[in-house]
């Protein structure tokens, strides 16, 4: 069965992916003040350092150095599933589209701190609930990796990767056996 390839994506996608990405950074963030909570000057760093780290990647990197080389830089008036094609237009020269699966290669890859900062806190989240055991920690710990699972099975294979223009030179795409 043929899939529509989206020019633009209608703003409920652009709403679900941004909304379930801040909604894990803010889980993320909670969960780890909850569980370092008995060490306050910790818990604050750990959370203010994450937090950072996520916003950072995700809105100042990813327009940065995934964007310019993306599909979506080069359809005049289109709209990624992130609606990050907009802002990177404005912040960073267009890149050749051959350097867009340099995405995912290095050790530093942005691949690799996307990913990091949607999985972070569930291993940083761990320690701290052993030693300083609450309920609410347990349920955002729950949470952030229910998302983490949202993500990979709704909202990237359903929503976003099936549609996206620029899946046949994504190696997230391929991964997935989407492309
Ligand atoms: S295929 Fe998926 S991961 Fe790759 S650019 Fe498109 S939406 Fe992003």
């Amino acid at each position: 069965m043929s899939v529509a390839v989206y020019r633009v994506y209608p703003w409920s996608s652009v709403a679900l992916y941004n909304g379930a990405t801040l909604l894990h950074f803010g889980l993320g963030t909670a969960g780890l003040i909850i569980a370092y909570d008995g060490w306050p000057a910790l818990a604050l760093a750990l959370g203010c350092a994450y937090l950072a780290f996520a916003l950072v990647q995700m809105y100042v990197l990813m327009p940065l150095v995934v964007c310019p080389s993306c599909a979506y830089r080069t359809m005049d008036g289109s709209r990624c599933i992130s609606a990050m094609n907009v802002l990177s237009a404005r912040i960073a020269a267009t890149r050749p589209l051959d350097e867009f699966p340099r995405r995912a290669s290095g050790t530093f890859c942005h691949n690799n701190l996307y990913l990091g900062s949607l999985i972070a806190p569930i291993p940083l989240m761990v320690p701290g609930l052993v030693v300083n055991f609450a309920v609410a920690g347990l349920a955002l710990l729950l949470a952030v990796a229910g998302l983490l699972a949202f993500r990979f099975f709704v909202v990237f294979k359903r929503t976003a990767c099936p549609h996206c223009a620029a899946k046949g030179r994504c190696p997230n795409a391929q991964g997935m056996g989407i492309s």
